[in-house]
């Protein structure tokens, strides 16, 4: 019987990307969305996928959510915590709103989500948890640090809750992207892209969305049931120190 998997912020972006390739490997997908209805409709018109509303920053829509998507699908196995946000500002002009909605969606979001599907998981002796991180909570952006104490934090929980989810069969991967041409990184100027970014990144072009959902497939795969705490990069060879 196929596996159900749950996509944080899945119809837009690599989360739309995630969503297409975890539905071709043959799961039942359900992907999640904020606000953006008419990207949500347009996905879901096109792919056949189930989509669902609600905000990763408010636990109890969470549970709520997550409760209607295992009525309609079944209980989620597979759930892949992509939905994020940037507020970029310089450290000194950075307001605490654009502090706490970044830290709210990219790192509270990941204990909502996870919070309301882990008992069952254990309960079931499977699970697959995998979370979209960055390159810029390994190494840090000017400009982010709101983003880059998020994407940090991911790292951390990753790596907790590998040791707990152990002993029942979960495993907690993250992944770290480098820059991914979507909305998210084409909204930086074009001038900024071509002349700062790309010639950073190794291979000499941004990432495609389908580039990180292969490693979501791989990673919620039987194959990969070795492999929990880890953090994969996924960056073009953008090292560093
Ligand atoms: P996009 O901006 O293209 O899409 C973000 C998705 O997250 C949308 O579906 C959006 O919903 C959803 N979302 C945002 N806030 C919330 C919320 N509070 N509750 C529920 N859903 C929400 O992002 P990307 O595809 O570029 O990024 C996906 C992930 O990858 C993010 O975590 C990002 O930080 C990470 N990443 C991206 C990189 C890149 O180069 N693009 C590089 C490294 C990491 P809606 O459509 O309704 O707005």
């Amino acid at each position: 019987m196929s596996r159900v998997a749950l996509v944080t912020g899945g119809t837009r972006g690599i989360g739309a990307a995630i969503s297409m390739a975890l539905r071709n490997a043959g799961y039942k997908v359900a992907a999640t969305y904020a606000g953006n209805e008419e990207k949500a409709r347009a996905f879901h018109e096109v792919t056949g996928i189930a989509v669902y509303k609600w905000d990763v920053t408010d636990y109890e829509a969470c549970g709520k959510g997550i409760a209607k998507v295992e009525h309609d699908l079944g209980h989620v196995e597979v759930l892949v915590n992509n939905a994020g946000i940037t507020r970029d500002a310089m450290f000194h002009k950075m307001t605490p709103q654009q502090w706490q909605e970044v830290i709210n969606t990219n790192l509270t979001g990941l204990f909502n989500m996870t919070h309301h599907v882990w008992q069952g998981m254990r309960d079931r002796s499977f699970g697959r948890v995998i979370n979209i991180s960055s390159i810029n909570g390994q190494k840090g952006q000017m400009g982010q640090a709101n983003y880059s104490a998020a994407k940090a934090g991911d790292l951390g929980f990753t790596k907790a809750l590998a040791q707990e989810g152990a002993a029942k069969n979960i495993t907690v991967n993250a992944i770290c992207p480098g820059y991914i041409g979507t909305e998210m990184v084409l909204a930086v100027p074009e001038k900024v892209l071509n002349e700062r970014i790309i010639p950073q990144i190794p291979v000499g072009r941004l990432g495609q969305p389908e580039e990180i959902a292969r490693v979501v497939v791989f990673l919620a795969s039987d194959d990969a049931g070795f492999i929990t705490g880890s953090t994969i990069s996924a960056n073009g060879g953008q090292f560093f120190a």
